[in-house]
């Protein structure tokens, strides 16, 4: 029996990198997956590799930066499935890399509305249905930028700072209720995130950062993602999972 047999998950930010190696992964462990994404196209893209392969999913057009699109996007898996019992929220974005005097309010607020604000969105419109299925559990995208400070990202490190606070509330929250929730704090990954947005000689600086000589894998978040989610990982709450390359050993 593969291992979300007759599971409804939502993952955000699934049209790229670490949500679309979730998303792929949930589908083939037999979980029925709301594809989520504010990019049509690149959400679609995922849609049709998960598709192709024969498996269960649908896409949903949403900014997890706006409450009422988490709203709608929980709606939709109850609505074509009939409950939801996992979700994954991963959308995050990188925002503007500058000192706190440089970085604007707008920037600051635009990165904590999408990286922790949509966690909380989601989780507050996730949970009510998750409730009614008898329990769930949900994973949290924070970083090791949840763990530690970097020069330059502010905004993204008290995001992902939130993201494993929130956490570990929602998991004493709603633990007598069946509903299991952790956060995984990946090193550096080589996705969309990063290589958009940096040069070759950038990419090998960040390499060098890791202990293990490397940027990880989309797909080997996407294994502790998948385990977490699953009964496998059935006494674990509140944590947060590091997955870094031995980053934080440092
Ligand atoms: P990615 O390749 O850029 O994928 C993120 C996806 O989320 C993209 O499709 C993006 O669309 C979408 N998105 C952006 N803003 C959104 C919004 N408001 N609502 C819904 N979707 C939105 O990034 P990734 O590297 O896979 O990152 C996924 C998560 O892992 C993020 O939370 C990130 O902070 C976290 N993370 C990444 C790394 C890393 O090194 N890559 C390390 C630690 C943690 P657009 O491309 O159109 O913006």
């Amino acid at each position: 029996m593969r291992l979300l047999e007759n599971k409804v998950a939502i993952v955000t930010g699934a049209g790229s990198g670490i949500g679309r190696a979730i998303a792929q992964l949930y589908a083939e462990e037999g979980a029925k997956v709301v594809v989520s994404d504010l990019d049509e196209q690149k959400g679609k893209e995922t849609l049709t590799m998960i598709k192709d392969k024969g498996f269960e999913a649908i896409f949903m057009k949403a900014d997890v930066g706006n409450a009422d699109d988490c709203k709608k996007t929980v709606d939709q898996a109850v609505k074509t499935y009939g409950a939801l019992h996992i979700a994954c929220n991963n959308a995050g974005i990188a925002g503007k890399a500058a000192p706190i005097g440089d970085l604007t309010p707008a920037d600051f607020d635009k990165v904590i509305k999408i990286n922790l604000s949509g966690v909380f969105y989601g989780m507050h419109y996730q949970i009510p249905a998750m409730l009614k299925a008898g329990g769930g559990n949900i994973v949290n995208m924070a970083s090791i930028l949840g763990q530690v400070g970097m020069a330059g990202s502010s905004a993204y490190v008290s995001a992902k700072h939130g993201v494993v606070g929130i956490t570990k509330n929602a998991a004493l929250e709603y633990a007598k209720e069946g509903i299991r929730v952790n956060a995984v704090g990946p090193g550096f990954i080589e996705t969309p995130l990063l290589t958009n947005n940096l040069s070759e000689e950038q990419m090998k600086q960040i390499r060098a950062l890791h202990p293990l000589g490397r940027m990880g894998k989309a797909t080997e978040v996407a294994e502790l993602v998948l385990w977490l989610s699953s009964p496998k990982a059935s006494f674990t709450s509140g944590n947060y999972f590091p997955l870094d390359g031995g980053y934080l050993a440092q």
